[in-house]
Order: structure tokens, then C-alpha cells, then sequence
């Protein structure tokens, strides 16, 4: 049953992810059920029932569905279609997988292998994932060609993955378990270096340097090296890996426009270096940001801007008595409210892919600081 499942499923090339409530089934045959927040080329984020948020790699993701869909219900993939290669893909890989025969194992180990040697590893990962799954019998022999090819072209993580799942599958390969352990014995040694350099350089307040050294590391890796990656972060410098890429993030200067420029498409006009942020923590660093502008929103008494703004206020009794304000207490409630505005703007910015019901809830918002901003300067001061 389980295995029908994997097999069809392993026959679509990208998988489609629904949005709202989904069930994914992992690479591993784990089964993930939540809301999905995000979805970047490399991550799909959701949010679990219990509460937690999960990060998925997507090239692990064998199937996606939709639960509970009122609208279309869900048509799973036929036996031996094939699901049309995404459109950033290039001609020649599109034309190698229409003209291959989809249902044997060799094809898909055929296919891999060229996509391999053409440039598309996420693509040719795929593949002779596939290839082993249709081919349980010779499934090892397969997954270590996979974890060569891997080596070769750079991904080591990768390949670490698929050796760590293989040692998991059989324990007592020793020669197996050899690999393993030399390839993870270097992948170790270089993030415990990456770590201690990360924690002098954060401990030195060299922040944009901390970034340098994460950011191309962090930037589409795979879950192994992320995970690993995060334990040592923080058991060096004890705070988590993606706390300390915001914490850095908001406290080094936008490199584009050096914090001067309200208009500035990198970094939305916040003046921060927010323009590269990584998958891995833009959930962290958006809910920064909003706590940021909501913290700056209490500064300013609401009664203050009842005064100002409840038409109530504008009838007697109460229009009798003028509502004065300190000129400098008025100022500073205006630069609290821009504060706030420009952490709003900037989160639209990155929301931009957002569902609608959320960049109406920004807009809104904006409109109100707009108009409280706007009230506040016509207020009677002294
Ligand atoms: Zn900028």
C-alpha cells in the first residue's frame, strides 16, 4: 500500500504544493500535516496543528495534497503521468524528460545522470531517488551512485543525506558505514570551524561579517547542514543560528543604500541588511519586524489618539476644552508612529508573494499610521 503510494507519486517530477491545509509526505515516508506559511524554490514552511512551525526541504517532499478542500478535491497523479517541468527549467531538460520513457527504473537513472552532468542536481537527485524506488531489489547500489554523483557535484550535504539514510536502512554495512563517517567527518570539521569563526566575529559585534560568513552557507541548504549548522551556532554562542542572522541582519546597514534611502528595493527602505535574507529566517525576521512596529505603536497613549482622531471628541461637552499637546511629547509620538510605518512598509515589501487577506491586513494598517501620523501633525501644541 505504502509502497503504491511512493511509486505513483514518485512518477510526477515537481511536485505541486496546494496552499492552505496540507498533507506532505517526505522523502523518508513521514507524514506532515499543517498550513502552509511559505514556499520558496527550497523550503516549504508550515505551520503543524500542534502549534509548531516546520521547515521542509521541498526536493524531499514526495507528495503534497490538500485536506479538507472545499473547492476541488484532490486528483491525485495518474500512474504514469508525468508532470510538466517547472518553466525555469531550461529547454534541453525539458526536451530530455518529454522524450523519456517514464516507467522503468534505467530511464530515471539514465535521466538523473544527465541532469547531473547538465547542470541540474536538485533535478537529477530526483531522479535516481526515483530509480531506486522503482528498482527496490538494486534500490542501494542506486542511492550510491546517487551519493557519487552528488560528491562530485559539489553536494556533499546531499550526498551525506542520502549515505545517513542508507547506513539507517542497513546497519551493518560496515564499508557503508565507512563512507559515511569519513564524509561526515570532514562536513563536521568545517561547520565547527564556520561556528567559531561565527561566534568571534558575533562576540567582536562584527555583524555584517557574521552574515558574510552564513549567508552563502545558510542560502538553500540542505537540512542536514542547516540543522547541524544551528546546534553548533548555538551551543557556541548560545542563541539560535536564525536569531542571530536577524539580530545581525537589523543591526548592519542596508550595503545597497546605507540605511539613506526611503525608497531603496533591497531593503524596502528599512536601511538594514535585510536584502539577502535567506529562507531559513525570514519567518524569524518577519515576526522581528512586526514586533518591532507593534512595540512602537505603544509608545503613543491611545487615549492620545482618541482625543485626536474619535469623533466624539469633536461634540460637546468635550470640543469645549482644546486638546494641547507638547510640542516635543507630539514629535516624538509622530517619529514613533513613522518607526512603526517603515517596518510595515518594509514587511509589504517582503510579503509580496503573501496571500491577499495578509497584505490587505499591512495595507489597513498602514492607512491607520497614515492617518494617526497625519492627525498628530495637525494636533494643537505648545
Ligand atoms: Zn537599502
Amino acid at each position: 500500500m505504502a509502497c503504491a503510494i511512493l511509486v505513483s507519486a514518485a512518477l510526477t517530477l515537481a511536485v505541486d504544493i496546494p496552499s492552505g491545509e496540507i498533507e506532505v509526505r517526505m522523502l523518508d515516508d513521514t507524514v506532515v500535516r499543517g498550513r502552509v506559511l511559505v514556499k520558496t524554490p527550497t523550503h516549504l514552511y508550515l505551520q503543524a496543528r500542534a502549534g509548531a512551525r516546520v521547515r521542509l526541504l521541498v526536493e524531499d517532499i514526495v507528495s503534497a495534497k490538500r485536506i479538507k478542500s472545499p473547492v476541488t478535491p484532490d486528483s491525485g497523479p495518474g500512474p504514469t503521468t508525468t508532470t510538466p517541468a517547472t518553466p525555469d527549467e531550461p529547454a534541453a531538460y525539458r526536451r530530455t524528460l518529454a522524450e523519456m520513457n517514464p516507467t522503468t527504473a534505467d530511464a530515471w537513472a539514465g535521466f538523473g545522470r544527465w541532469c547531473f552532468a547538465n547542470g541540474f542536481p536538485a533535478q537529477g537527485r530526483r531522479a535516481l531517488e526515483k530509480s531506486a524506488v522503482l528498482d527496490s531489489p538494486n534500490a542501494r547500489r542506486r542511492r550510491m551512485e546517487l551519493a557519487d554523483l552528488l560528491v562530485t557535484a559539489g553536494r556533499r550535504y546531499d550526498a551525506q543525506a542520502v549515505l545517513a539514510a542508507l547506513v539507517r536502512a542497513c546497519p551493518e554495512d560496515a564499508a557503508l558505514r565507512k563512507t559515511f563517517n569519513q564524509l561526515s567527518d570532514v562536513l563536521d570539521k568545517e561547520i565547527d570551524d564556520l561556528a567559531g569563526r561565527v561566534k568571534s566575529l558575533y562576540r567582536a559585534q562584527a555583524y555584517g561579517k557574521v552574515l558574510d560568513a552564513l549567508e552563502p552557507k545558510v542560502r538553500g541548504a540542505p537540512a542536514m547542514l542547516l540543522e547541524t549548522l544551528s546546534v553548533k551556532v548555538e551551543r557556541e554562542a548560545g542563541l539560535p543560528l536564525d536569531e542571530m542572522m536577524a539580530t545581525c541582519r537589523l543591526k548592519t546597514p542596508c550595503p545597497r543604500c546605507k540605511g539613506k534611502s526611503a525608497t531603496c528595493p533591497t531593503c524596502h527602505g528599512i536601511g538594514w541588511r535585510v536584502g539577502g535574507v535567506t529562507d531559513y529566517e525570514r519567518p524569524l525576521l518577519l515576526t522581528r519586524l512586526e514586533r518591532e512596529a507593534a512595540r512602537a505603536c505603544q509608545a503613543v497613549p491611545s487615549h492620545v489618539m482618541m482625543r485626536l482622531t474619535d469623533p466624539r471628541y469633536q461634540r460637546p461637552p468635550y470640543n469645549r476644552s482644546v486638546f494641547v499637546l507638547a510640542r516635543a511629547q507630539r514629535n516624538q509620538y509622530v517619529k514613533a508612529f513613522e518607526t512603526a510605518r517603515l517596518r510595515y512598509r518594509a514587511l509589504l515589501g517582503f510579503q509580496a508573494k503573501a496571500d491577499a487577506a495578509a497584505r490587505a491586513a499591512l495595507q489597513a494598517r498602514l492607512g491607520e499610521l497614515d492617518a494617526a501620523i497625519a492627525a498628530l501633525k495637525k494636533a494643537k501644541v505648545r
